[in-house]
């Protein structure tokens, strides 16, 4: 069973960057558990390095990070810059997978799906050609794979506003936690109400492919749904 650590950035005397009234510890708290319930739906076995507002150091961290020995380690984070109008998402990945940041690249398409900006997918080094960030540099080997989301910049406005969102949130730990079902190689737990119809009119020959089941039908593509179901009852 493959195993993911859900690390939740900053907490307890370090609250990490703030802006528009949010506190990014308390956003990362939010995003962390609803991520470590939507995975825990999956046959993964997930943890978090804090559910709570706890401070942790660097070294606790990664040594909660490294006994578990996971497949993937996420962190979770959100931006901030000196400037307002940077905004959008970001995922840090490991300098060794720069042939290979598929992870990182699908996190940030979902995300962008949702409203939230692609930024970039980068990696930073340190001067001696290491990973920048300790929650890579200290984490990454050949065995379990390190990334850091920044979810949106506090310090920007309608990113803000969006991080205000309960609904907006889960959006954000589905996007993620999606991004990292996929990943993994596992089956997506279909959950939209109209999934199981619009995959039994995709088999039975009526659509092409599967929709969004909140966009309206023209009456064109209505008749030929009907005209295909008269077909397939020889009417
Ligand atoms: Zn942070």
């Amino acid at each position: 069973m493959a195993k993911v650590m859900i690390d939740i950035g900053h907490g307890g005397s370090d609250p990490g960057s703030s802006g528009n009234g949010l506190i990014e510890k308390d956003v990362n708290l939010k995003v962390g558990v609803m991520l470590y319930n939507y995975l825990s739906k999956y046959d993964v076995e997930v943890r978090t390095t804090r559910n709570t507002d706890i401070t942790l150091s660097n070294d606790v961290r990664v040594e909660l990070v490294n006994k578990f020995d996971p497949d993937l380690s996420v962190s979770v984070h959100h931006n901030a810059a000196s400037t307002v109008e940077a905004r959008g998402a970001e995922v840090i990945h490991a300098h060794y997978d720069e042939y290979d940041d598929k992870l990182a690249n699908r996190i940030l398409d979902n995300m962008e799906a949702i409203g939230m900006p692609k930024r970039r997918a980068f990696t930073k080094l340190n001067t001696r050609g290491d990973d920048w960030y300790y929650m890579i540099r200290r984490i990454w080997d050949t065995t379990t794979d390190a990334i850091i989301v920044e979810g949106g910049f506090v310090t920007n406005s309608i990113d803000a506003e969006l991080l205000k969102s309960e609904d907006f949130l889960m959006e954000e730990a589905a996007a993620i936690g999606k991004a990292i079902v996929e990943y993994l190689g596992l089956q997506l737990i279909t959950e939209r109400w109209w999934d199981a119809a619009m995959q039994r009119m995709v088999t039975a020959g009526l659509i092409e492919n599967e929709h969004n089941g909140h966009q309206a039908v023209t009456w064109g593509e209505f008749a030929t749904v009907i005209s295909r179901l008269l077909d397939k009852l020889q009417l």
